[in-house]
């Protein structure tokens, strides 16, 4: 068992759809996910960082995919597929070229919405139509879920395992396991500073933060008991 970062990306550059409530802080600059990725690949083990993209969003086409191969770096990709071929979005084509440049490709859900707070039904649309919708585009089995916002519970995650997932990527901050069904990531935001960004590529969190997220992993992952 390997113990791995995970450091999750969503938009890079200017935005070409309206963005989410909250959600512009989770945009990097190009010049600031340059310098993470230079960083992650200048790094002794570039192997032990896991790169994830959340929603979909066209620059990972545009700007992450050939960054990422300039550095010979590889990253998996959680989709929406209720966004696919919308503007600002990956269209099919871009999630097949993703694919064939040798990225992983999972699912974020259809309609961005948080998984822990879905009827059962609702749920379960999530997780399969997505799922369904991504392995005919990649003609192959999709078993990795990024979940949205981070929000799971007990729920959710024995849902993800029914519907043939094998990893759920979660937002939970420090290390990750290989190993592990759970895999916590750390999101990089805009308004990060260099500091904190260091501190996030160099693994290091306060004893005090580290307790409070095994606290709080354990009480998601067993909590609702039905
Ligand atoms: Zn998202």
């Amino acid at each position: 068992m390997a113990r791995l970062i995970g450091l999750n990306f969503h938009g890079i550059g200017t935005p070409a759809r309206d963005l989410e409530e909250g959600e512009a802080p989770y945009w990097l600059s190009r010049a600031q996910f340059s310098d993470v990725l230079d960083r992650v690949a200048a790094s002794p083990d570039p192997k032990a960082f896991v790169l994830t993209f959340d929603d979909g969003n066209l620059s990972d086409y545009e700007i992450a995919l050939p960054a990422l191969n300039q550095r010979g770096l590889t990253a998996t990709f959680f989709v929406l597929t209720g966004r696919l071929d919308e503007t600002g979005s990956l269209a099919r084509d871009h999630v097949k070229a993703l694919l064939a440049a040798g990225m992983g490709i999972g699912s974020h859900g259809i309609a961005h919405v948080a998984w822990s707070e879905l009827e059962a039904e609702t749920l379960e649309q999530e997780l399969t139509q997505s799922r369904d919708v991504l392995q005919e585009l990649c003609g192959g089995p999709v078993t990795k879920a990024g979940i949205p916002f981070g929000r799971y519970n007990a729920r959710v995650l024995r849902a993800l395992r029914r519907n043939g997932y094998r990893t759920a990527f979660s937002s939970d901050t420090g290390y990750m396991s290989d190993t592990a069904f759970l895999r916590p990531r750390t999101s990089l935001r805009g308004d990060m500073t260099p500091t904190e960004i260091d501190a996030i590529l160099a693994g290091q969190m306060p004893a005090a933060r580290r307790l409070r997220r095994a606290v709080g992993m354990i009480r998601k992952q067993l909590l609702p008991l039905r």
